[in-house]
């Protein structure tokens, strides 16, 4: 098995030649990665791999891409692959197709090859590292193939480096074996879905309540201490620390183990999973720390089934709203009687009782998946974020005029569409031209709009997001500035009606601090990145200071959606980094 100080040590030359067949005939690699040494780890090599990559011409990108063999393609059955794609498209069974399928895969290359003009390229052992169904395979084929270019010459490289970490794994004989234990964990959990095919776990379902028990079941083989369903639902495990146990602090940590529907599987879930491996590896190895870790499985964050969201965390922080409890789902059913249904008790004397005490703990950290293009783009498995981004939203409406498309001259018109159009341009630039500051207008409607009839009403949302309360109420305010300097010039008029408002929670300096001590530990860049989406550590940001780690999500980054995805390599990196984040912060104590 190869080791890093073979790789470190060695001459250059030397350390191509190690590396050969990592990268498919690209020695050029190796030799530009050569001066980057020592790695401090085999994540730091596999990230400096990428990194030669990316910053490679366009050309040479595409040499790369063009060196791989077609899946299952002539030379498969020519016998004139590598040794190391022979051995993978054989582990894919592609070589033992039905003639069904191997017709499929063959018009599927040849369109691929006639639209992008070069290989299909997908690391056929995917994110689990076991492989792909040849179904699987086929369908991902079919919806790569219709792609922007662009975009699937990034996919192709990025497969390129999924392919090259799990070779350089094979190479040096590590499995990450915890990433492995994470990604069948949250398998078997998505196994519970309210919808047939899909998974789907809204709040205080029969579902949510087997993956609440099961999630229990799993932490207390994990060696917690305590493992309980609190008043709302949330599965909470403590482990405890040493020494006395009834006046000692605790981390805090967690995400929501809800969903939206037709989910991912590691939205939230992956937040819950790394801390009880950590707290597995702490249990085997019979060690404490010298505070106690709890954590927290939310009930819900994603605010799918009742008008209320972040139920969860609100509870802990003592924002539960009690007119929440009167909400009703969209068959009629008030949530104090789903959650009296679902064995919790549906009151406000209980979920009061549930509110943390801040002096009783350290902070709140949370892991949750990226949930965005950013980490993905970049190559990198980890990201610390440095805010969670404050909002505004509005749903809003312009007035015109509807009159004849045909007989009204384009400088008589009242047109509502148009103006919204023109608002949407400008909250685009206008948001583009601050970093980290994002608008977006995600609902548009002519309510019952014609083809010959200018619009004479126009219906739209707008989400205005930033890092700071201070830039989105910049953009706020510039943003409804130009909707009345419009709607003005173009002789319309408008309403505005806000539909929720939420500060910013910057991490917390130490706590940022820390996760970017043991993200360097592992030798891996630091990238910082606000979080556009909201997590339940911005609630918890209202008692606690608070901070985030993200991990890499695969197919762009993708969220909210079955294609979301993360590879056992990088689950693997988050434990490992949880592990040194309380590592370091023992040391301080
Ligand atoms: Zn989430």
């Amino acid at each position: 098995m190869m080791k890093l100080d073979d790789l470190n040590d060695a001459a250059a030359a030397d350390f191509v030649a190690l590396l050969d067949g990592t990268y498919e005939h690209s020695p050029w690699i190796a030799e530009r990665a050569a001066a980057a040494r020592p790695f401090k780890s085999l994540a730091a090599l596999k990230v400096a791999l990428a990194r030669v990559v990316r910053e490679a011409g366009i050309d040479e990108q595409l040499g790369l891409i063009r060196a791989h063999p077609e899946l299952a393609g002539k030379a498969a059955v020519a016998g004139e692959l590598t040794a190391e794609s022979t051995n993978e498209q054989q582990k894919a069974g592609l070589t033992a197709c039905t003639p069904e399928e191997f017709a499929k895969l063959q018009k599927l290359n040849a369109d691929y090859n006639a639209r992008f003009g070069w290989p299909f390229i997908l690391a056929v052992r995917g994110p689990r590292g076991t492989g792909f169904t040849r179904a699987e395979i086929i369908a991902t084929f079919e919806r790569r193939l219709r792609a922007h270019p662009d975009v699937e010459r990034a996919e192709c490289l990025r497969q390129i480096h999924r392919i090259a970490e799990i070779r350089l794994n094979d190479k040096f004989g590590v499995r990450p074996e915890l990433g492995e234990q994470l990604w069948d964990w949250a398998a078997a959990l998505a196994a519970h879905s309210e919808t047939e095919g899909f998974l789907t776990c809204t709040y205080a379902t029969p579902t949510h309540t087997a993956v609440a028990e099961q999630l229990m079941a799993w932490m207390r083989d994990c060696g917690f201490d305590e493992v309980r369903r609190d008043a709302v639902g949330n599965v909470v495990g403590v482990y405890n620390g040493t020494g006395d146990i009834s006046t000692q602090q605790r981390l805090l940590t967690g995400s929501h183990y809800d969903t939206v529907r037709r989910a991912g599987r590691f939205d939230g879930r992956l937040g819950i999973f790394v801390p009880m491996l950590v707290v597995r590896e702490l249990h085997r190895a019979g060690r404490r720390l010298p505070f106690g870790l709890e954590v927290v499985g939310f009930s819900e964050e994603e605010g799918q089934r009742f008008p209320a969201d972040f139920l969860g965390s609100s509870a802990l922080v003592g924002a539960f709203q009690p007119a929440w409890l009167e909400g009703a789902d969209a068959a009629g059913i008030m949530l104090r009687d789903a959650m009296q249904a679902a064995g919790l008790p549906g009151t406000m004397e209980s979920i009061q009782s549930i509110k943390r005490d801040p002096s009783r703990y350290l902070g709140f950290v949370e892991v949750h998946i990226e949930q965005g293009p950013v980490l993905d783009s970049l190559d990198l498995p980890l990201g610390i974020v440095t805010s969670i981004n404050g909002s505004r939203r509005y749903t809003g409406e312009i007035v015109g005029l509807a009159s004849h498309a045909g007989t009204t001259p384009m400088g008589q018109r009242r047109d509502a569409a148009a103006g919204v159009a023109e608002l949407i341009l400008f909250t685009e630039q206008r948001a583009a031209a601050v970093p980290d500051v994002v608008g977006t207008v995600g609902m548009l409607e002519v309510p019952s709009g014609s083809i010959n009839v200018i619009p004479g009403r126009c219906r739209f949302s707008l989400d205005l997001r930033a890092t700071t309360d201070e830039a989105r109420d910049a953009l706020d305010a510039d943003v409804r500035a130009k909707l009345e300097e419009i709607c003005q010039r173009r002789g319309l008029s408008f309403t505005l009606q806000p539909t929720l408002a939420a500060n910013a929670a910057p991490s917390d300096p130490a706590w940022q601090a820390r996760w970017e001590a043991a993200v360097t530990e592992l030798g891996l860049p630091l990238h910082r990145l606000p979080s556009g989406a909201g997590h339940d550590a911005m609630k918890l940001h209202e008692l606690l200071p608070q901070a985030m780690l993200f991990v890499r999500g695969g197919n762009g980054g993708i969220s909210h959606n079955p294609l979301e995805s993360v590879t056992v390599d990088d689950a693997e990196l988050a434990v490992k980094t949880f592990c040194l984040l309380c590592q370091n912060t023992a040391d301080l104590s």
